[in-house]
């Protein structure tokens, strides 16, 4: 159940600064700009939707119908991760749209940032962190804006005055003790009761468990993933679940997304995609788990349609359990080009399964239906907004991907959004050991990248098995970034191998050197940039990196295999031996592999503890004050092109038009608008 997404998602500043992105006939040079806004920790970048202009008007329809129902989950999320989201993201906007007091004043300014940044993190904490933004604003200065506005032009709930919402939302917002974390994941901590997510109310972390402990058959073999799509409550002092579903929990945009997807069955490729669209209807109206298990099945044996879409409630990294998942949507179309390369690797599967360095009692005997693509993102909504993956891999029910396999894809558009911002950031010149490396790094460092994400999604979180009997959920909080350890280790691990060059995926035995080094340099230092001097790792695939790469330098001490060396009071990666390095990938993934498999809860919480959770304190001030002076944002989120339907005097739709010049502000206040149908209390 726990695998998939975003691998080095947003990994940044530390993209090759070399690539050079090729013109594309169908986007005018004029509008060729990648940086659209810059605020607090983030830089909001637009990405190009190549190749739309030229797709058959059918698709582009159906294209359009998919990303308007893509769309309308926005609000969705925005309540999953916190009940009190919605209501203080309109209030702030009803302020920001309608106070006509000064805003020249530095008050205002960190007013408006802290607006941008609530759109970037779907709600009131950080999307990365977990922790809640605190507004650099005063709590009076909050009083006089919102009392500042006509009460009339407010949106506050039903029957409620200015002073009876600000006493609800100000300690939410203000109190730096009131639900901190969106996501706790404390060892030792009742992860449920101290989460901020909306996913729980009422309710301790053993109440949970014993509710779906009750539930779960050990015999049966193909489980369904279970709370996957609703709220756990008390009732009447009943543990129950709300389950989002139409005329349920979320109705008002279920019934959105609904009559968008109705509009696509009619603009379909063929009969299996309509199937597809279909069976997902059938579960948003039914809320039934087994229904989306049978839409997942038909969805990823669906390899022959160009367009192709994700909808729903998918990805469970936001819920401390690990069980319910936050609703996105992604939009997309086949890049056939590029798509030759997934397709070698995908050919070759069960040669890497074969060969892979674990016990052979956890290798898959055949693996099935491994599919993979490169594709051009259309669209982005719920949480693939305005942060994104670069690499997805689905569906993460463990039984279908053993019985029915994976689609795995690496989103073209948005690397090379990424490739275009980081030219020229100065990065590489400052934590990079020496000429050597980033010589290696300009010349090989997209095309590895590119490479390691496609072996991560279609070869990685494919591979392995559970032993019989294993729950899928044994891992609990260390399930989600060992499965990444797993797909990251499975990469690199065959980046150095020969096979590599031989099937002429990588030109020559050096290149694989680039993402080492990279890797080790990002994951035991640069991506602290990320990480708040005093707090610990959170996020899953940063503890991950953290894992992989301070367990090789602790492994390979005696070896001199990777060190860390000073140089003028600064820290940098030295990587001694290559080919040693590569054999304690193996290792490492050998033994990540026998946990999955056997379900080692112990040596996952000993493993992911050790490496993936604590910084060097020391080590972490010198990499945060080194990356201050270049003056680069960590995260970056993206702004979505805007499409309009075309039609004729008789309504018949002639064309679909895509453009990009909407600015972030103007972005989120039409969706504010367009998409917002939820009300304030869920
Ligand atoms: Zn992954």
């Amino acid at each position: 159940m726990l695998s998939t997404l975003f691998l080095l998602a947003a990994c940044t500043g530390n993209k090759s600064e070399t690539s050079q992105v090729s013109s594309e006939p169908d986007i005018p040079d004029s509008t060729f700009q990648y940086k659209v806004d810059r605020f607090a920790d983030v830089e909001i970048l637009r990405y190009y939707v190549h190749g739309f202009k030229t797709l058959p008007l059918a698709q582009k329809e159906l294209i359009y119908y998919l990303s308007q129902a893509a769309l309308e989950g926005r609000d969705i999320l925005f309540d999953q991760h916190n009940r009190y989201n919605l209501t203080i993201r309109r209030v702030c906007e009803g302020v920001y749209e309608n106070y006509m007091g000064d805003k020249s004043s530095e008050d205002w300014k960190n007013f408006e940032t802290y607006l941008k940044q609530i759109w970037m993190a779907n709600g009131i904490h950080h999307h990365y962190s977990e922790d809640k933004i605190m507004p650099k604003f005063s709590q009076n200065y909050f009083v006089s804006i919102v009392k500042g506005v006509d009460p009339g032009r407010m949106p506050f709930r039903d029957g409620m005055a200015a002073d009876e919402t600000l006493k609800e939302i100000m300690p939410i917002m203000f109190d730096t003790k009131v639900m901190p974390k969106r996501m706790n994941q404390a060892a030792g901590a009742d992860i449920v009761a101290t989460s901020a997510v909306n996913f729980y109310e009422g309710v301790t972390q053993k109440e949970v468990e014993d509710f779906y402990n009750a539930m779960k058959d050990p015999n049966d073999n193909t489980p369904v993933s279970y709370g996957l799509n609703s709220k756990v409550v008390k009732k009447d002092g009943a543990v129950v679940e709300q389950v989002w579903k139409l005329g349920g929990m979320y109705d008002k945009a279920i019934e959105r997304i609904v009559g968008w997807l109705e509009k696509a069955v009619g603009v379909a490729e063929n009969e299996q995609q309509k199937e597809v669209i279909n069976s997902l209807i059938s579960y948003y109206k039914s809320g039934d788990l087994k229904t989306f298990d049978d839409y997942s099945v038909k969805w990823v044996t669906d390899t022959v349609s160009r367009v192709d879409f994700i909808n729903g409630f998918i990805e469970t990294y936001t819920d401390p359990l690990g069980m319910k998942a936050t609703w996105e949507s992604v939009v997309n179309f086949k890049s056939e080009e590029a798509s030759k390369r997934t397709q070698l690797i995908s050919d070759n599967a069960q040669w890497f399964e074969t060969n892979s360095p674990i016990d052979n009692k956890f290798k898959k005997e055949e693996v099935k239906g491994v599919s993979a693509k490169v594709i051009t993102a259309a669209i982005l909504g719920g949480d693939c907004y305005p942060a994104t993956p670069i690499g997805i891999n689905l569906p993460n029910a463990n039984w279908i991907r053993r019985d029915h396999g994976s689609k795995s894809v690496t989103i073209d558009n948005i690397t090379s959004a990424y490739d275009a911002a980081a030219q020229g950031s100065g990065f590489n010149e400052e934590f990079m050991w020496s000429d050597a490396e980033r010589e290696l790094s300009k010349k090989y460092g997209s095309l590895t990248d590119n490479l390691h994400t496609d072996l991560h999604e279609c070869l990685g979180h494919g591979s392995g098995k559970l032993l019989p009997g294993v729950d899928s959920d044994a891992l609990k909080a260390y399930g989600s970034p060992l499965e990444e350890t797993r797909a990251d280790l499975f990469a690199l691990y065959y980046l150095g191998d020969a096979k590599m060059v031989e099937l002429g995926l990588l030109p020559d035995a050096d290149s694989y050197k680039a993402s080492y080094y990279k890797y080790i340099m990002n994951g035991s230092m640069t991506q602290l940039t990320r990480v708040q001097l005093g707090k610990d790792i959170e996020q899953a695939h940063m503890r991950n990196r953290a894992i992989i790469s301070n367990w090789v330098i602790e492994n390979g001490k005696a070896e001199n295999v990777v060190e860390m060396k000073q140089r003028d009071g600064k820290t940098f990666i030295v990587v001694n031996d290559y080919a040693k390095l590569r054999n304690l990938f193996g290792k490492l993934l050998s033994e990540v592999q026998r946990i999955k498999s056997e379900g080692d809860f112990e040596a996952a919480k000993k493993l992911v503890e050790t490496y993936g959770v604590k910084v060097n304190q020391t080590l972490h001030k010198e990499i945060l004050d080194r990356y201050a002076k270049l003056d680069l944002a960590p995260y970056k989120g993206f702004v979505n092109p805007v499409y309009k339907l075309v039609t004729d005097k008789n309504g018949k739709v002639t064309d679909i038009t895509i453009s990009y010049d909407e600015n972030y502000i103007e972005q989120h206040l039409r969706y504010s608008k367009q998409y917002s149908v939820l009300p304030l209390k869920n």
